[in-house]
């Protein structure tokens, strides 16, 4: 990879390091400080006559360092740079284990309008009442779709609402007087990260429970595992490998005889929402992620919102604040250790994410509960049209039906050069984000698709004549179109290792 002046890596494809750092209509684009200077300005202003500062000695001496632009020089870099972005607006968005669904515009209306974009959670309650209904009703649709008996609105991601979970379940067991001996958090292979994570975060125990063949709990290893050390099992319905684990009642009944908990990751909602409620599967704490199941944007790590939803046993631990009926029918907020004695805290200052509530109660709103339902069958039937499109020249990683996402193994690739990494960097050509790669760890050299509801009979049908082509590609011995790839982006492969070991923060004149 070669260096153009400013010291910035250009694309091995770029023609003339000199003139255009872009590969055809793509641009390159550095930072602002690279791009403009201090000597320059956007803006001219008349020389001032006759003033005199009334800055005394606070007067600068010496220059900012800040770089100036004019108004289409910087209007340009952000285009540029929001370019940049594959976005779900671009085109299909075929990440596994994220929900990248469309994000209707009539939500971000909503959202935006003025009573519930610009409330203060400082306000008097008097003037936020309908604020609080519409958190309220979000509850409610969140209790009838689970069937659970409390929720926390206020978690503001997946991890967030793991740990909210885990945290009710930790205090429960705390109220037993039993949290120095249920230490073990029973934990499949198959989990997100975010999910052995938060029972260490919590101060438990891990153990690991391996797959058997069909991707599923492993019931005899689980059954040794059982123990009155146990404090609960994090298990993902359906799973990571977009199978529904049967013997799901069997694991929840198992795991309260030996007077554990049963926390069930609820990302992947979005496949079973509509046809069966998670209390009958035994689940004591669960969370949903807004921004999958419910259409609200990923957020780049926030705003985010995970509400995690409680059984009977464990509402009573709930966190703080949250909102009350009272009997005149006023909308109370509940926020005082008083008014909740076993409340195990607060999560963050605040309720939540409004402006994420708002999208979520407009998508549920907008569908109705019959929609919704038909949200899961539409995300299962898509899912399983591309597998059924692709398993005879891709490898599925099981037999049979999956449910919302659709995995396979790289056997297919077996003696051909080319691994799963080129295969979907392959994809970047095509103009493709590629797919989740090496995840879930049960699969060797996993891709994992997930195409969601909502895209069409075509987008799936190009996607899938995509894949096959590459597949077909890579069999013709086509090596160095994906060992290469990306050819057609303007940076190509990045080190990623020293990018996440030594990321450059700060820039200096001197780089
Ligand atoms: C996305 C996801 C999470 C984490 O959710 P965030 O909102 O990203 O924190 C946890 N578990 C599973 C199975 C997921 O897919």
């Amino acid at each position: 990879m070669s260096m153009n002046k400013t010291g910035r890596p250009t694309s091995p494809n770029s023609s003339n390091s000199n003139t255009s750092f872009g590969s055809a209509l793509l641009q390159d684009e550095g930072l602002l400080y690279e791009v403009g200077s201090i000597d320059k300005t956007g803006v001219d202003l008349e020389k001032l006559n006759d003033t005199k500062t009334r800055l005394g000695d606070m007067e600068r001496t010496k220059t900012t360092g800040l770089v100036g632009l004019s108004e289409p020089e910087t209007l340009r870099h952000y285009v540029r740079l929001s370019q940049k972005n594959y976005a779900i607006d671009l085109g299909l968005y075929p990440l596994g284990s994220c929900t990248m669904k469309h994000n209707p515009r009539l939500n971000e209306k909503l959202a935006r309008l003025p009573g519930f974009a610009d409330v203060h959670p400082l306000q008097p309650l008097s003037t936020v009442q309908g604020a609080l209904q519409l958190m309220q009703e979000l509850s409610d649709w969140l209790l009838q779709i689970t069937g659970m008996d409390s929720v926390a609105l206020s978690p503001k991601a997946g991890a967030h609402g793991e740990m909210c979970g885990m945290m009710a379940i930790r205090a429960a067991i705390a109220a037993k007087g039993e949290l120095q001996t249920r230490k073990r958090v029973l934990v499949p292979e198959s989990a997100h990260g975010t999910n052995p994570a938060t029972a260490a975060a919590c101060g438990f125990d891990i153990d690991e429970i391996p797959a058997n063949a069909n991707g599923q709990v492993d019931m005899e290893v689980f059954r040794s595992k059982l123990g009155n050390d146990v404090a609960a099992i994090m298990l993902t319905n359906p799973n990571t490998c977009g199978l529904f684990e049967p013997d799901i009642k069997e694991i929840a009944d198992l795991v309260h005889e030996y007077g554990g908990y049963f926390y069930c990751d609820g990302a992947n909602l979005n496949a079973i929402m509509g046809k069966c409620k998670v209390r009958d599967l035994g689940v004591d704490a669960m969370h949903i992620n807004l921004h999958k199941t419910f259409s609200t944007p990923h957020g780049g790590g926030g705003p985010g919102a995970g509400p995690t939803v409680l059984s009977a046993r464990l509402s009573e631990f709930a966190p703080l604040p949250f909102v009350r009926k009272n009997d005149d029918g006023k909308l109370d907020m509940i926020e005082h250790d008083e008014q909740a004695p076993n409340s195990f805290g607060r999560m963050c200052a605040f309720h939540g994410q409004m402006g994420m509530f708002v999208r979520a109660l407009a998508y549920m709103m907008s569908h109705g509960g019959d929609g919704l339902q038909q949200v899961s069958e539409d995300a299962v039937l898509n899912a399983n049209y591309l597998l059924a499109r692709l398993k005879n020249h891709l490898s599925p990683a099981f037999e049979g039906h999956c449910m919302h996402e659709a995995l396979f193994d790289d056997s297919f690739l077996a003696d051909t050069g080319v691994t799963t990494l080129d295969f979907a960097k392959a994809l970047i050509d095509e103009g493709y984000h590629p797919m989740t790669m090496y995840f879930p760890l049960v699969v060797h050299g996993a891709l994992l698709v997930e195409p969601t509801e909502t895209e069409s009979l075509q987008s799936l049908d190009e996607f899938a004549d995509t894949m096959l082509e590459l597949a077909k590609s890579v069999k013709s011995g086509e090596v160095e179109r994906f060992t290469e790839a990306p050819l057609k982006a303007p940076l190509r492969r990045l080190d990623e290792t020293l990018a996440a070991r030594k990321p450059v923060l700060r820039w200096t004149q001197d780089l």
